[in-house]
């Protein structure tokens, strides 16, 4: 795969810059490959391309839409190996974990999307009037690197099978794994312009992305920050947005509840992908009579989870994606100590060679309102809160700008209670399993908007009401 050009208007172009990103493999520190910095002009001929691609391709029967968007997801899965390849390489992830976390859900979800379509009643009859639902046009996709796959692959897909045309801007830490995408498009031959791939960085062509006057909708994936920024330009001439930002979600341990799931499930999604995922359980709030015991629980637990070197075994914890990144969790890590809360397990990570590793860290005697409660660290960093009682807990866990996800563990009768008073847009209780195939997005400041499920088709089609 050559990584030295772009793909707009259906075919590989080289940038109008002469300007250079460097992709490196946050296990190694090595520099992997270097990717076109693009420009305005990269930006303007994206949008063009798109926006003349739209006409045609919103008029083409959908179940072409629908055949070329499947042949989509066949040529992904045969590139599985490449693309599990650059996932692991430019996230710093082991082959197993790439292959079954990062990719293969995503490319199954496809199909879910695909069937939704095929079942979506795109007019509806009323009493006198009927109500059609239609495409948007331009959709600029902006993606972050965590989910380098996957964060793509939610929006591309229900933006092309409901007749948008797309410009996706993946993160500059991991364009690598989206050439793969483009490269699946190209084989299948999609109309010139309906998918262009624009490398950049985000502060720079996202930033002109979302200013520009012929895009239609812009969704974002990444940090609450860059999400209002983006999300306010893009208002200024009133283009569609959804935002799909930060968290730091509660997970509440009830009376009664089963303390082994309930840590299962919340150390999972702690540490899962280095704690870069934003629907982590990063505040475990627990009964202050049980304090002790689930601590001791925690730390034995925290020792059987994977951490090191990607490269040579399965690991859920290795290196985090930059240097940028590593120093902002070491200096999260600093900040509770400085702020009063006990190390319970782990250390302040320690700069080395090879990567930007960073192991499992789990603070105790944690309140809500320190900056390690309140900030969204994005690192394998857990917070132990004690409550009192069932209202203590539930006003501890609302209390954050976020709104993400939250895990309520208890007796069947109280978590629905509980799950209904979270003020979040996803909650897991108890066994409850995550599908792919559900809306997902965040109350206040995690977003808005949904991905997945109907729900998220119906973001990028908007609303005809015809009289007749
Ligand atoms: P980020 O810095 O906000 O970046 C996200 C994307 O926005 C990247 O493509 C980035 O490009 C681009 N970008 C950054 N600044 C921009 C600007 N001023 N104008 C236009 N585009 C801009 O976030 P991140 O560090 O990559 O990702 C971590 C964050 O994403 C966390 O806060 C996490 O919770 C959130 N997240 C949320 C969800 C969700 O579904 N709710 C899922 C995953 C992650 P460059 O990378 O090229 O700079
Ligand atoms: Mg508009």
């Amino acid at each position: 795969m050559n990584f030295d050009k772009m793909y707009i208007n259906g075919e590989w172009i080289k940038s109008d810059g002469k300007e250079w990103i460097e992709v490196e493999n946050p296990a190694t520190k090595k520099i992997i490959e270097k990717v076109p910095r693009g420009n305005q002009e990269d930006v303007d001929f994206a949008v063009k391309s798109a926006k003349e691609a739209f006409e045609n391709w919103s008029n083409t029967p959908l179940e072409e839409r629908i055949s070329m968007v499947k042949a989509l997801g066949d040529e992904l899965k045969a590139r599985t190996k490449d693309l599990t390849r650059y996932v692991m390489e430019e996230l710093g992830r082991s082959e197993d974990y790439a292959l079954n976390s990062h990719i293969i859900p995503y490319i199954d979800n496809i199909d879910d999307y695909i069937n939704l379509t095929k079942e979506y009643e795109f007019e509806k009859e009323e009493s006198n009037y009927y109500i059609r639902k239609e495409p948007y046009g331009v959709v600029v996709a902006i993606t972050p690197w965590n989910y380098p796959f996957g964060q793509v692959t939610k929006k591309i897909i229900p933006a092309l099978l409901t007749g948008n045309t797309v410009i996706l801007k993946p993160s500059q830490y991991t364009p690598l794994v989206t050439y793969i995408i483009a490269e699946a498009v190209d084989k299948v031959g999609f109309p010139k312009g309906v998918f262009n791939l624009l490398i950049g960085r985000g502060s720079e062509v996202g930033d002109m992305l979302s200013k520009h006057q012929d895009v239609d909708l812009v969704t974002f994936t990444g940090s609450t920050s860059a999400g209002i920024k983006i999300g306010t330009q893009a208002m200024k001439d009133v283009k569609k947005v959804t935002l799909e930002l930060g968290g730091k979600s509660p997970a509440i341990i009830l009376k009664g509840a089963d303390i082994d799931i309930a840590l299962k499930k919340t150390l999972d999604s702690v540490y899962n992908n280095t704690g870069q995922t934003c629907i982590a359980f990063t505040r475990l709030l627990v009964p202050q009579e049980d304090k002790e015991t689930i601590e001791k629980k925690v730390v034995e637990k925290t020792k059987e989870y994977s951490f090191g070197d990607p490269q040579t075994a399965y690991r859920m914890i290795g290196p985090v994606i930059s240097k940028r990144q590593f120093d902002n969790i070491t200096s999260y890590i600093k900040k509770g100590i400085e702020e009063g809360a006990t190390l319970l397990f782990g250390e302040i990570p320690e700069s080395d060679k090879t990567g930007y590793y960073i192991g499992p860290v789990v603070f105790t005697d944690v309140k809500n309102h320190m900056t390690i409660a309140q900030e969204e660290i994005f690192g394998p960093v857990l917070c132990i809160i004690t409550y009192k009682d069932k209202e203590e807990a539930i006003k501890i866990a609302n209390d954050t700008i976020f709104g993400l996800s939250a895990g309520v563990f208890g007796l069947e009768k109280e978590v629905k209670e509980v799950a209904n008073k979270i003020k979040a847009g996803i909650v897991v209780t108890n066994t409850g399993e995550f599908n792919h195939n559900a809306p997902f997005g965040g109350y206040k400041h995690s977003g808005i908007g949904r991905e997945g499920g109907k729900e998220g088709l119906e973001e990028f089609l908007q609303i005809k009401t015809i009289f007749k």
